[in-house]
């Protein structure tokens, strides 16, 4: 009789002890998903998460500062602020200890600061060899003394170009009529001073349905990404914010028939709305991460540290890879666009 209560007692504590760890298990995985919601999903045993908080590749937003109008542009003049060139080298040195291979450097139009841009783009080719420091530029303020002295630490020069006719382009706000001849002169001076040249075209409701075919294989850029264009509630989502995107907008099935007509292009790199907002690494004028449309903005990487950042901002890095975020970034010899397959573009 003794013997089968302590057996019995034994048993209960054993069952218990198996059901509230089962439980535990489930509360954590049940924590976990919503974790993952809000960060990133992943699967595994939380390895593969350190692993995938590494900022690979990072857009610096150094200035907010613009000198064309675009009615869509979804990064826009709320601040004129632009941290001292001292900042801004220690935070690349804090990006590229956390792992930063490729450096983007973005704006607003960050020709706004020429000299500063041309010493933190040298900064980080030379002393942190950066394997890829690229610009993305309306290409307005792009001056062949500037690329002779900084061309060497630029690895990709992307350019804004939304038509190849210019009424659409003055339309949309990008330029007052000269941007068409700008841009083909910059794609000489790139050529001229060893850097890749690519184009970016913001495919919207005044260019869906143009046929660029003819004028990207007469230029030949490395790589021409285009973009649906996006909406971002609080920069230019409506009434309350410095432009309103609206009018520009397009459907899935508009932006398909853009992509449609252009695929055949091996420099062809089409990017959907789901795609763009969750996949880059946006660092903006204060050195904080955003998480556009997600929720608000990290403290500065020079506060709390790239780590703690990172713990905090939304970045789908299947996303990233899915939009072949990471492709040949350091500059090659040659190459171009065409009707063939590049293989330097196969990625
Ligand atoms: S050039 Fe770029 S930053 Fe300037 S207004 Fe146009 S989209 Fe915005």
């Amino acid at each position: 009789m003794y013997l089968a209560v302590v057996f019995l007692a034994l048993l209960t504590i054993a069952l218990s002890t198996y059901f509230l760890s089962k439980n535990t298990q489930l509360r954590e995985k049940i924590q976990e998903d919503a974790d993952a919601q809000i960060l990133k999903p992943k699967e595994g045993n939380g390895e593969e998460d350190t692993k995938t908080r590494i900022p690979i590749s990072v857009n610096y937003h150094l200035t907010r500062q613009c000198n064309y109008s675009c009615g869509f542009c979804f990064h826009t003049a709320k601040t004129s602020h632009v941290e001292p060139l001292d900042n801004a080298k220690r935070a690349m040195l804090l990006l590229k200890e956390a792992g930063m291979r490729k450096v983007n450097f973005a704006g607003g139009e960050p020709f706004m600061n020429a000299k500063f841009l041309g010493q933190l783009a040298q900064y980080c080719k030379s002393t942190l060899q950066l394997e890829s420091v690229s610009i993305v530029t309306n290409g307005s303020k792009v001056t062949p003394t500037w690329l002779a002295e900084y061309g060497k630490y630029i690895d990709i020069m992307a350019v804004s170009c939304d038509s190849f006719d210019e009424a659409t382009n003055v339309k949309i706000g990008r330029g007052t009529g000269k941007h068409l001849q700008k841009f083909r002169q910059l794609a000489g001076l790139c050529e001229e001073y060893g850097v890749m040249f690519k184009v970016n075209t913001v495919v919207n409701r005044y260019n869906w349905q143009e046929d660029m075919n003819a004028a990207i294989q007469a230029m030949g850029p490395k790589r021409w990404k285009c973009f649906q264009v996006l909406i971002i509630d609080e920069e230019n989502g409506g009434d309350k914010t410095l432009r309103d995107a609206r009018e520009f907008q397009i459907t899935g099935e508009e932006f398909q028939f853009f992509c449609d007509k252009h695929k055949h292009n091996a420099c062809f790199v089409p990017e959907g709305n789901g795609v763009m907002k969750s996949s880059y690494l946006l660092l903006d004028e204060y050195l904080c991460f955003l998480n556009k449309g997600v929720k608000g903005k990290t403290k500065s990487i020079l506060e709390i540290g790239v780590k703690e950042a990172m713990k905090d901002v939304y970045w789908d890095e299947e996303g990233f890879q899915e939009r072949g975020g990471e492709y040949p970034w350091t500059k090659p010899s040659t190459g171009g666009c065409g009707e063939g397959k590049n293989p330097e573009l196969e990625f």
